[in-house]
């Protein structure tokens, strides 16, 4: 429930007066009674020893009769019960009562301690008169000896009189506490309240987007600072929300320029914000709030959304025949960016260059193979000047035919569609096989060459592809090494066969180490082509393993060696 400010401060005064008004009312009362009782005690103290001398020499001689018939006469002038009692506590006068009628008073407080020989005091109510009573006793003594005891008494009813009429002022006064409070609160909750509400009311503009409204409050105490504090808060408010409207038109004007279809998708998988390229993509502009799969048909993307965990994805799909890389970036609080962008023309051209190398290597091929036949025929009856030019002739057309038949090699990797013809494998006599056919080469260089391996490599891939992979890597080995030793360690390591291709040649350099898989890169131009180097080897190995689903790795230190790391999964997925 709402409690104005007003209700509180005045809730706060009226606690206050009735906590001090109770307190100092109770206190007072209790002091004021407690003064009163002892004074009136005193007195009849006081009066005691009078009354004692006027009635001692009728006691000492027994005449109590007379004694009783002199308290009673003193009873009015001092307006007090005079009781008279020995010391087993029987009363032998009273003003009041007959003593013959009154029982042994020696339970009493008051008569116990003055028996004793000290003053007794006692507060109680009398069933006898039936009201609260104020009882004074003193000891008589003779010759150092308590004879007896002498006992006063008043009501306390005076004072309850009196103290009735001090509750009567109080109640009085707290009244006009209260009142006076109510005032002062009433003053003091506008004083205060004013500003406050002149705050509230700009709070409120403040919060509808009013940063022009300001709050003056005169005065030099904390609610004008507050005031100052406010102002200077809104005008910082004004700036920051102003750069970031800038910032967001920035950012919408970028966002809808960008040519890639943009979906910023929620927890959920809605779009809650695009771009028109996106409208595009989707060929609808309702787009806002409905499921990416609603309006993106691709089982795909779904896919890669699933895997958006990693950091990043960037892979190709397909939607309406047309070919998008499509990139996920998730966001905090499970947002996510999808970003398509259209490379259908690329693709296209891809493909038509892919075609056309294919093609061209396909007529070229047969043309070169007749000139290799002739050069070599003509070779044979050649003369010495003859022999040199038709050499030459016969070089290039090698080279130009290895570079055409790994054109093919590798155009037919990359077609689509391809597929490896899996089977089981030896890899390991796979390799024996390769060997055979660079004995000579090996031979001539010097070089030694080993195969290891603790057992039969067999392995799911396919075989003539193998051979290529192994081919290459081999022939790269032999090319680059010129002293020392090439060997071939294998093994194999939780369902994957792991195959090294170790040299000990000229090593290639870190800056080139990361670019030997690319097409075409040669770390040395005229080295690879003396050595008949096509610079495509490496690009059809890497192609090949990754059909298998395996890593190619590279290890090499320059002037100590080379090692290739094949890794290839025993079960080969088909
Ligand atoms: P190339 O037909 O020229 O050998 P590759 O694609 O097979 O083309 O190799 C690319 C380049 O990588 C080579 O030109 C060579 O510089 C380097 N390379 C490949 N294998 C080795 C190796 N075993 N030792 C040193 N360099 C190598």
């Amino acid at each position: 429930m709402r409690k104005p400010i007003f209700l509180k401060i005045f809730t706060g005064y009226l606690l206050i007066a009735i906590a001090i008004t109770g307190i100092t009312t109770a206190v007072s009362f209790k002091i004021i009674r407690s003064f009163y009782i002892d004074t009136t005690a005193r007195n009849l103290e006081n009066l005691s020893v009078p009354i004692m001398l006027t009635i001692s020499p009728l006691w000492d001689r027994g005449r109590f009769s007379e004694m009783e018939d002199l308290v009673k006469r003193l009873e009015s002038p001092i307006q007090a019960r005079i009781t008279v009692l020995n010391t087993e506590g029987i009363v032998l006068a009273d003003s009041e009562k007959d003593p013959k009628t009154l029982e042994s008073h020696l339970s009493r407080p008051e008569v116990a301690s003055a028996i004793q020989g000290k003053i007794g005091r006692s507060i109680r109510y009398s069933t006898t008169i039936k009201k609260d009573m104020l009882y004074v006793a003193l000891p008589v003594q003779q010759d150092g000896m308590t004879k007896g005891v002498i006992r006063l008494s008043v009501p306390l009813h005076d004072i309850d009189v009196m103290l009735a009429e001090i509750q009567d002022h109080i109640l009085k006064v707290f009244f006009a506490v209260i009142v006076i409070s109510l005032f002062v609160a009433l003053i003091f909750t506008h004083i205060l309240a004013s500003p406050i509400r002149k705050m509230k009311e700009a709070s409120k503009k403040v919060a509808q987007g009013n940063f022009k409204e300001k709050v003056a409050i005169k005065g030099n105490d904390e609610l004008s600072d507050l005031a100052k504090s406010f102002n200077e808060m809104t005008i910082q408010l004004e700036a920051s929300f102003s750069e970031i409207s800038k910032n967001k038109e920035e950012l919408e004007s970028i966002v809808s320029s960008i040519s890639e279809g943009l979906f910023l998708l929620d927890k959920q998988g809605r779009i809650i914000l695009f771009n028109n390229s996106a409208k595009k993509i989707t060929k609808t502009d309702a787009i806002a709030k409905k499921y990416y799969w609603e309006v993106l048909r691709s089982h795909k993307i779904t896919e890669i959304l699933s895997e958006k965990e990693k950091d990043n994805v960037v892979e190709e799909i397909t939607l309406d025949d047309k070919v998008y890389l499509c990139s996920i970036t998730p966001l905090t609080g499970g947002r996510t960016i999808l970003l398509l962008h259209d490379i259908t023309e690329m693709k296209k051209m891809e493909d038509l260059k892919r075609d056309l190398v294919a093609n061209v290597s396909h007529e070229l091929r047969t043309p070169l193979t007749a000139i290799m036949g002739f050069t070599e025929t003509l070779l044979e009856d050649a003369d010495d000047k003859n022999k040199e030019y038709l050499s030459i002739i016969k070089r290039h057309t090698d080279r130009l035919i290895n570079l055409i038949q790994d054109l093919l090699n590798l155009s037919e990797l990359e077609e689509k569609g391809f597929r490896i013809i899996i089977e089981q494998v030896d890899v390991k006599s796979l390799i024996e096989n390769i060997m055979t056919i660079f004995e000579p080469k090996v031979r001539e260089k010097g070089l030694d060459f080993s195969i290891n391996a603790s057992g039969p490599m067999l392995i799911n891939a396919d075989p003539f592809r193998l051979e290529q992979l192994f081919t290459n890597l081999i022939d790269n080995a032999i090319k680059y090494t010129e002293k020392g030793k090439i060997s071939v360690n294998m093994e194999m390591r939780q369902e994957k066969a792991v195959i090294k291709v170790q040299d000990t040649g000229i090593g290639i350099s870190k800056d080139n180490l990361s670019r030997i898989f690319e097409r075409f890169y040669v770390v040395d131009k005229s080295r690879s082509r003396s050595l008949g180097g096509t610079g495509l080897g490496l690009a059809i190995a890497k192609h090949v393993v990754s059909l298998h689903e395996g890593i190619l790795e590279v290890e090499s230190t320059p002037y100590m060696g080379t090692t290739f790391i094949v890794t290839l999964p025993v079960k080969a997925k088909t």
